[in-house]
């Protein structure tokens, strides 16, 4: 509330509207949720189909709220990142996403999406680190997870920042390609392992012959550039067959294969697929 310059205080100013206060409430629950440790990690199996199993799991933030239930992302992070929180938040996710990896097979590893402040302000080299060596696991078995703004901020930070994390075996995902300012001549110079085809890009190969004609120039530009190819969002056996028929493409993600389940669910699921 603003003073209105006679030392009295206007709690309820009528500017200050309902979208407001619902803004304040957020950004006072997000501080005492990391206090708390309200927040949890589900883990999105993503599917090597050369292999036949999954290769890959996405870790993927959830807050358990008191009152208002399980949120997914979509309802915290951008004010989270406009509070700088998400530096902690992120830094938490690492940790836990690591300790959670060194429980599955060996030939699994972990993705991590990380937010543009968080690369940019949060020591990203020295909590990564961190986090691997708290949970005792191979850097190989991280992969983090940029999208495209990242890139073309400050790109010679970016471009140093990304060479450190590569020398100690980290690998970096382009994610939901295609969807931003895209780069092309970035992703050449910079030590990317693999990008992840957003899932807008599926929408509507179904139906149109020019979906697909993007879907497969994206897929073989990426893998002539040397590059591991993800593509996100599959849903339906068409698509996949789809897909198949029309790209080389050796990993999918999305809801036909796996929804993101909690850790112990993801345990069994990799430890069963290994087993049979
Ligand atoms: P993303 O990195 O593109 O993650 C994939 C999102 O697509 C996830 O949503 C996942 O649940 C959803 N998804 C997976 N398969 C399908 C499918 O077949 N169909 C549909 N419709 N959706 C599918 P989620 O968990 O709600 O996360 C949304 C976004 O929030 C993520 O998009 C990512 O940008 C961000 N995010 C999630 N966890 C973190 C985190 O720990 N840190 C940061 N900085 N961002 C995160
Ligand atoms: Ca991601
Ligand atoms: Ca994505
Ligand atoms: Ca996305």
């Amino acid at each position: 509330a603003k003073a209105d310059g006679r030392g009295s205080c206007r709690v309820f100013e009528p500017a200050m509207g309902v979208q407001a206060l619902e803004r304040r409430e957020l950004e006072f629950d997000l501080r005492q949720a990391l206090l708390n440790d309200e927040f949890e990690l589900h883990y999105q199996p993503i599917y090597n189909l050369a292999e036949q199993r999954f290769t890959v799991c996405e870790a993927l933030v959830r807050w358990r709220h008191p009152r208002r239930g399980l949120l997914g992302p979509g309802d915290f992070i951008s004010v989270a990142e406009e509070m700088g929180l998400i530096v902690d938040i992120g830094k938490l996710v690492l940790k836990r996403a690591c300790l959670e990896c060194a429980l599955w097979p060996e030939d699994v590893s972990v993705a991590v999406n990380i937010s543009p402040l968080q690369f940019r302000r949060g020591d990203i080299v020295t909590s990564v680190a961190e986090a691997l060596e708290g949970a005792a696991l191979r850097p190989s078995r991280l992969e983090l997870e940029l999208t495209e703004s990242v890139l073309l901020q400050d790109v010679a930070f970016t471009s140093l920042t990304m060479k450190l994390l590569h020398m100690r075996q980290v690998a970096i995902s382009l994610d939901d390609f295609g969807t931003g300012y895209s780069s092309l001549s970035y992703m050449n110079e910079l030590p990317l392992s693999k990008v992840k085809i957003d899932r807008s890009f599926l929408a509507g190969i179904e139906k149109a012959n020019k979906a697909m004609l993007m879907l497969r120039g994206l897929t073989r530009l990426s893998a002539e550039l040397g590059l591991s190819v993800v593509i996100e969002g599959v849903e339906t056996e068409t698509q996949l067959e789809l897909i198949t028929a029309a790209t080389q493409v050796q990993m999918v993600q999305g809801y036909l294969f796996s929804r993101p389940l909690p850790g112990e669910e993801v345990r069994k699921i990799l430890r069963d697929e290994r087993e049979e």
